[in-house]
């Protein structure tokens, strides 16, 4: 099943409905961050948070969510470009806690306290860069869920509700099901209707159990909203995508200059560079380096 985002309004356009289907996202960045199973929860939560958080702004260019925790884990980092793309990385992919009390992963164990915060930009491809919006709310929880709605409440002040859920298995490619809903109540909505979304999430079965039961975001905003009828305004795919390249490593080693190429080429004949965001590796050979001093010395 390909992963898939909707979004549209209910209740007469009273709330604003997302839901999101990311197993496949979370997939590709566990195989490429090697992350341990409790690490892996939170990633996917944040992950999926972040892809219905980008998705609620239009005429976005990028919206960052970044977790700085106290705990083990340190930081956990998501990218979109609000057209369904993802990407992200995480402090300390490997450490592990035994699951809490309830049998369930320990992922409020490994953030801690810390800080939500959400870098949010717009207008770069109309020539129109503007600063950054930023919000930064501190974790309530450290379960991820709890702490974006935190944030949707302070920051944007828009009473939300947001159920995310990562669930694994024990063997490759170890996500069993991955996703999430958001569902923001905006100016209009009713105390009754309010309340009639809270009794309806509260009786929803677990998201992931819901996927992994072959249920795609549309089934998921159904059981979320307890029959209540739903319009999809969008759909799109996401996926778990990275824009780094050759190219852009090559770029990067250039801005190191020339003493530091000159160095990497006579020391060890060529650099490697890995992408922060998705691991992906790329190998400069001599040739390369010596390219590089070549169009540096060209610019001189
Ligand atoms: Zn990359």
């Amino acid at each position: 099943m390909i992963d898939k985002l909707i979004q549209g309004t209910a209740a007469g356009g009273s709330i604003r409905v997302l839901a999101a289907v990311t197993t496949g996202v979370l997939t590709e960045a566990v195989r490429r961050h090697e992350t341990s199973p409790t690490v892996s929860a939170a990633f996917g939560r944040v992950l999926s948070g972040t892809l219905l958080l980008g998705a609620t702004f239009k005429d976005l260019d990028r919206l960052t969510v970044r977790i700085d925790a106290k705990g083990p884990v340190e930081s956990i980092v998501a990218e979109t470009d609000g057209s369904g793309a993802v990407r992200g990385y995480v402090r300390n992919a490997s450490v592990e806690l035994p699951p809490s009390g309830n049998g369930k992963f320990n992922v409020a164990g490994i953030v801690g306290d810390g800080t939500l915060s959400v870098i949010r930009e717009a207008g770069f491809e109309m020539g129109l860069r503007k600063d950054p919006y930023v919000g930064s709310v501190p974790l309530v929880s450290g379960e991820i869920a709890e702490d974006f709605a935190y944030y949707l409440a302070k920051s944007e002040q828009i009473p939300s509700a947001v159920l995310l859920g990562v669930l694994l298995k024990n063997s490759e490619p170890f996500v069993a099901a991955s996703g999430g809903i958001l569902i923001q109540m905006l100016p209009g909505a009713s105390e009754d209707l309010i309340s009639q979304i809270e009794t309806s999430i509260q009786n929803t079965p677990h998201v992931t159990e819901l996927i992994a039961a072959g249920a795609g975001p549309e089934g998921l905003l159904e059981e979320a909203l307890g029959g209540l009828d739903f319009d999809i305004l969008a759909e799109s795919e996401v996926a778990f995508s990275c824009n780094c390249s050759f190219e852009r490593a090559k770029a990067l080693v250039s801005a190191l200059g020339r003493e530091e190429v000159e160095s990497m080429l006579r020391e060890q004949g060529g650099a490697v560079m890995t992408c922060g965001f998705c691991n992906e590796t790329y190998n400069l050979d001599g040739d390369d380096l010596s390219a590089i001093l070549g169009e540096l010395d060209a610019e001189r």
